[in-house]
């Protein structure tokens, strides 16, 4: 969007007023009933684990006047979120999003402004609207692609022109008239019988779908949560599934993988920021920081990120994975970590950090912990750096992990 272009009408002011108060992308689509086939299916399916909150909100998200009655217009909002670091745009240890204060908090900030404007331009009251970033019954990925934000692509993500795939989505509802934006598919004439469906500027590729090292799409677009990374080191706060764990290679918190390689990144760009607040520090942690962190450390080093709502035991819960599956005896099945997070002299501190989390208080990470040194030393010598440990355990669990008994 053109800061220049020439302010003719009452959404055009509209759009320039949120664009200057943070937000990247300012699309309009008209409110009414949406097309909830795919989610329904998707729950029918089981693929939202036990995020039952998707469950108990479908109905609303089907329509945002059942949310606020009377809302006339949805205003999509995108907020540019690729990195300005070159450490954090190149790891891969951390989903870039979480490279920042949480975005909730911050972009919240910015609806708040949002409000306002609406309010000064449509001579509203602050009943007259309602905004969500990403939390709420409102599924903004449909109407990001009605708004024309971008398309729904294959992994189940919004793919823009001009940002690719790293966009914070958030709507508001407002009991306002604005003329709609059209979708992509009014710029693509030879795709309009695919208009709204997933895919529409994806062609033949399947990149995303063929990166998962979980299989976590059934079908495009798709995602099954239980084989999602994301949802496994982020939601999940009991054990990961053992087959998971494999696949999870060196991804502590979220998972880009199937955002990665989409080649409409290539006009990925880092931007403005002013509804971020970077934390490229989180970044530079190394694995063996992450293996001996002390919950002071912990709450100092994420304080008022989407980390912190994780709480420590599952990190170290998720940081033993990785380290088992970077230090794991089997090469072939060893994974890469990108440069300073795991160097090969860590090795050995390492284990003696995942030794000393084998006799954690929490049995998820003595769980984790005990998987990790047999993935990495092999189940003769693992069992015998944790004879004391197994002696003193009595979570099944935890047992689970330990080798059988010769
Ligand atoms: S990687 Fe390919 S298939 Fe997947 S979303 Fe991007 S363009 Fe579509």
């Amino acid at each position: 969007m053109s800061t220049t272009a020439p302010v003719t009408s009452p959404r055009e002011a509209l759009r320039a007023a949120l664009f200057e108060a943070g937000f990247d992308v300012v699309r309009f689509a008209r409110a009414g009933e949406i097309d909830s086939t795919g989610l329904n299916a998707w729950l029918e399916a089981g693929h939202h684990a036990d995020m039952d909150w998707m469950v108990s909100t479908a109905s609303k998200r089907g329509d945002p006047a059942r949310v606020l009655e009377g809302t006339r217009t949805m205003i999509m909002l995108g907020v540019n979120y690729w990195p300005d670091d070159p450490v954090a745009a190149g790891q891969t240890a951390w989903a870039r999003y979480a490279l920042n204060t949480d975005y909730h908090e911050t972009i919240k900030a910015g609806l708040v402004r949002a409000g306002r404007i609406i309010e000064e331009q449509f001579g509203v009251s602050g009943t007259d609207y309602r905004y969500y970033i990403d939390t709420g019954p409102v599924t903004e990925r449909s109407w990001a692609a009605k708004s024309g934000i971008g398309f729904v692509g294959k992994n189940g993500m919004i793919i823009s022109r001009d940002y690719g795939n790293w966009l914070f989505l958030a709507a508001i509802l407002a009991r306002i008239d604005v003329e709609p934006d059209k979708g992509l598919a009014a710029d693509f004439p030879q795709t309009a019988d695919r208009a709204g469906k997933v895919g529409l500027l994806c062609g033949s590729c399947t990149r995303c779908m063929e990166a998962c090292p979980t299989n976590a799409f059934p079908a495009p677009g798709v995602v099954n949560a239980r084989r999602c990374i994301s949802y496994q080191t982020v939601e999940n706060r009991g054990v990961i599934p053992s087959e998971i764990r494999f696949g999870i290679g060196t991804r502590l918190f979220g998972c880009d993988i199937c955002l990665e390689a989409c080649p409409w990144n290539r006009f990925a760009q880092a931007g403005r920021a002013m509804l971020l607040e970077r934390r490229p520090e989180i970044a530079r942690l190394t694995l063996l920081d992450l293996l001996t962190m002390t919950p002071e450390r912990y709450r100092e080093v994420f304080r008022k990120t989407a980390v912190k709502r994780l709480k420590l035991p599952n990190l170290l819960r998720n940081s033993a994975v990785v380290a088992g599956n970077i230090w794991a005896a089997d090469e072939e099945t060893r994974a890469v970590p990108s440069p300073g997070f795991a160097e090969p002299g860590d090795r050995d501190a390492c284990i003696e950090a995942l030794t000393a989390l084998a006799a954690h208080e929490s049995p998820i990470v003595r769980a984790h912990a005990v998987w990790a040194l047999v993935r990495i030393l092999g189940p003769a010598t693992a069992s015998g750096r944790l004879s004391g440990a197994r002696g003193a355990e009595g979570d099944p669990i935890v047992l689970a992990e330990y080798p059988a008994a010769e």
